[in-house]
């Protein structure tokens, strides 16, 4: 398996959040990247290569030209510092652009900074992301885009959950050209960007195992009763669970929710692959074990179509590289044209 990886993004590292209206430590830190290529590093099955950074003109096609202009006309304007909005717009239907200082019409919290390296980082992950959905296009089985910062959470012109540009949202666009998409994201927090920009289309059917929004970021959007809009309607589903959920029962709501992937008969698989159900995962709240992601990759590999991996969250620094290692173990001893799964 190619693993396309994006680097530590070391121009990208929050010195802190804001969260509940403290200052908290920054937990999507360049460390993440680094532990995740430890875990994997003595596997000779993957080749590991360091993503191209690329002109992304198709960025446009899931993300508001003028929030990307926004991200990197700010992101080189600032200097030392992490801008964080004070105020979020208690409306939205000013024609007037966001000013650089206070980017509160771009963000929805208060836990994804901007820096002057953040735009940078953010490309070199949708990079990565991309090159992975183009290996898949190009006939291989599985590809993995390894990286952060994570994306899942960024919406069409909006940024948060430490999410700025939606690689899962990029690859999944990027192979819808070429026949039908599921996308299944499994990190412990709503993918809410990604159902956003999907949420009124046909083509790309989207689901989201995650943590009961009533009490888990992001709070507004995760709910079982959101199934889409025009259209999308009936191809987005949402599968909250209570925090604690163990992998007993986290496996038969998997289950369903490939099962319904699969009946849109999709040529092609996006994972979102968070690490933060982990049961030791510090922001998380599930209780998956490490060997559960071994069973977690194998029944949905069970799919049977070429899948792309996209790296989401996952904070435990000492846990992230045996997840990975876990995970990607039942799929690389076989790749394509193999049947038997
Ligand atoms: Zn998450």
């Amino acid at each position: 398996m190619r693993v396309f990886a994006s680097g530590p993004n070391e121009n990208h590292r929050p010195p802190y959040e804001f969260s509940g209206g403290r200052v908290e430590r920054a937990w999507e830190i360049p460390d993440r990247v680094t532990a995740l290529l430890d875990g994997i590093a003595g596997d000779s099955r993957l080749t590991i290569e360091q993503a191209t950074l690329a002109k992304l003109d198709c960025l446009h096609e899931i993300h508001d030209p003028d929030y990307l202009a926004f991200l990197k006309e700010t992101c080189e304007y600032l200097k030392d510092e992490a801008l964080f909005p004070s105020v979020f717009p208690y409306r939205s239907d000013s024609t007037r652009r966001p000013n650089r200082r206070q980017p509160g019409e771009y963000c929805f919290d208060t836990h994804t900074p901007l820096l002057a390296g953040t735009f940078e980082a953010a490309c070199r992950m949708a990079c990565a992301a991309l090159q992975a959905a183009e290996a898949i296009a190009r006939g291989e089985q599985f590809a993995y885009a390894l990286g952060r910062p994570p994306g899942h959470h960024a919406e069409r012109a909006k940024y948060g959950g430490y999410s700025y540009l939606n690689g899962t949202a990029l690859a999944a666009n990027t192979l819808a050209k070429l026949g039908p998409v599921a996308v299944l994201d499994v990190d412990v927090h709503h993918g809410n960007g990604t159902q956003h920009i999907f949420y009124e289309r046909t083509d790309v059917r989207t689901a989201s195992i995650h943590g009961d929004p009533t009490n888990l970021f992001p709070y507004f959007s995760g709910y079982a009763e959101e199934s889409g809009t025009g259209r999308g309607l009936d191809c987005n589903r949402n599968f909250p669970l209570q925090p604690g959920t163990g992998d007993r029962d986290y496996q038969p709501v998997l289950e369903t929710a490939l099962e319904w992937l699969s009946k849109a008969r999709p040529a092609f698989l996006v994972v979102a692959l968070g690490f933060d159900t982990h049961e030791l995962d510090p922001i998380g709240g599930f209780k998956l074990t490490t060997k559960y992601f071994t069973r977690m990759a194998a029944t949905i590999r069970q799919l049977n179509v070429p899948t792309v991996l996209v790296q989401e969250g996952g904070y435990s620094l000492q846990h992230l590289g045996e997840c990975a290692a876990a995970f990607l173990q039942p799929l690389t001893f076989m790749e394509r044209g193999d049947n038997s799964a």
